[in-house]
């Protein structure tokens, strides 16, 4: 918390702009919550009291460490016990009730962010006082107005920027705010959850709601890298990177943020920043529409433990109605779409994500072909919007795979994303191979 005061301070305020901070709950909160709600539900109330009093002893002391004047701690301390007296009467109730509706279990989730934005926003305070800057706590479960779907609520943006209207010229004369992610409120007033990991997706939000000049994500890696340093050591940040790009590093596997949460950020033109808050010095990642660098590749993503599946026809003569009954169980069962295919008359290879759509595709196969399996396979996936418009890019990667036995490869579906596949022992040499070939 000192840290993003710190963050605050330097990155946040200036002469001329004053930021809204959107925070998300302690480390691990989320998670406890879930817990003691799923404990009440087991008749293991006691239990599920006990997880509550040690939240509560963590906050508290949370707050006795950053807040320096006592008459703020008393204060603060009372309103984060009236938190965890809610979170009391509502486990009572699932205990009592033997039922955790998802209604009920976006209540209990939303007391991290509660409890983790009322004591930053009294420390924030305190620091800035001397300044003469005023900062402002907003409660989110009454502007983010959500549709009513438990812990997986949609943003009603149009409703949300009506709401934050006020917010907005608060923020216009000079006052800083502080407010929480991942939680809001149905327009009838019940609390919701947007989903795992929603603060990034809340802060997108409420910047398109107050049309911000900039969105900033500080997580903890800064921004987006070539490649998952574990694997390449060299990797580096990439100073920019089109929203396309960043979407398919992730679809592929890279851990960066969930792109589509950004996405009504990025399609109004505010600029998304994804920074480090362990190294905020660095300059970090800009997320834009379309990015202008001249890279040829962004990044390297490696799914590891894919599937290969693998339909070579039965007949002798070809039969390319194998090919429709073949993806019309894809469709059909609902299973997820493959990560890469490879086709010819009337055989076909599938890299799966992993095995769940392999019973469908067996059925489907049943007297009309083979169905060959290979698991251990890893998708390696190279990113960048000039690899349709560079000749040359495909030389260099084979080049970099040298003799390794390559068992897939899959470009041009997309403009940006080139797809080999090859066996899990060997794909951290080939990673690091094609990021020395593209980075170093
Ligand atoms: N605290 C929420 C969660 O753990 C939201 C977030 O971290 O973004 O899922
Ligand atoms: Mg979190």
């Amino acid at each position: 918390m000192l840290r993003v005061i710190d963050i605050v301070r330097t990155r946040g305020i200036s002469r001329r702009t004053r930021p809204l901070v959107v925070l998300s709950a302690c480390a691990g909160v989320t998670n406890t919550l879930i817990a003691i709600g799923e404990l009440a539900l087991k008749e293991k109330i006691a239990e599920a009291l006990v997880s509550v009093d040690a939240l509560e002893a963590r906050h508290a002391r949370i707050a006795r460490d950053i807040l320096e004047d006592e008459v703020e701690v008393e204060r603060v301390q009372h309103a984060l016990r009236e938190i965890w007296e809610d979170i009391r009467v509502l486990i009572r109730g699932i205990h009592l009730l033997r039922e955790l509706t998802p209604k009920t279990r976006d209540q209990i989730q939303s007391a991290g962010e509660r409890a983790s934005s009322l004591i930053f926003h009294s420390a924030l305070r305190e620091r800035l006082k001397e300044s003469n800057i005023s900062v402002n706590l907003y409660n989110a479960r009454e502007f983010f107005v959500t549709t009513n779907e438990f812990g997986a609520a949609r943003p009603i943006i149009p409703e949300i920027a009506r709401q934050m209207r006020k917010i907005r010229s608060q923020l216009a004369k000079g006052a800083v705010g502080v407010t929480q992610g991942f939680i809001g409120r149905t327009m009838s007033g019940d609390t919701t959850t947007i989903g795992r990991g929603g603060s990034d997706f809340s802060a997108a939000i409420q910047g398109v709601a107050i049309d911000a000049d900039e969105i900033q994500i500080w997580t903890d890696v800064a921004g987006i890298m070539t490649c998952d340093p574990r694997i390449a050591p060299a990797a580096w940040t990439v100073e920019q990177i089109s929203f396309h790009e960043a979407s398919e590093l992730a679809f592929f596997g890279a851990k960066v943020l969930h792109p589509e949460t950004i996405w009504p950020a990025v399609e109004k033109g505010i600029p998304v920043l994804v920074l480090s808050s362990r190294e905020p010095e660095k300059s970090g990642t800009v997320i834009v529409e379309s990015s202008d660098h001249e890279l040829p590749i962004t990044g390297i993503a490696v799914k590891r433990s894919i599937v290969l599946a693998r339909i070579p026809s039965s007949n002798s003569i070809p039969d390319p109605s194998v090919q429709q009954t073949i993806w019309q169980a894809f469709t059909e069962s609902g299973s997820a779409m493959p990560l890469a295919v490879s086709l010819s008359v009337d055989s076909a290879l599938i890299a799966l994500n992993d095995a769940s759509a392999l019973p469908v595709l067996r059925k489907a196969c049943e007297g009309i072909a083979h169905l060959e399996i290979e698991t251990d396979r890893a998708l390696i996936t190279l990113v960048g919007k000039g690899l349709r418009h560079q000749a040359g890019v495909a030389v260099r990667i084979f080049r970099a795979l040298g003799r390794t036995n390559c068992e897939m490869v899959s470009f041009g579906g997309s403009e940006t994303a080139f797809s080999i596949v090859v066996h899990n022992d060997v794909a951290n040499r080939v990673v690091k191979k094609l990021h020395a070939e593209f980075f170093e």
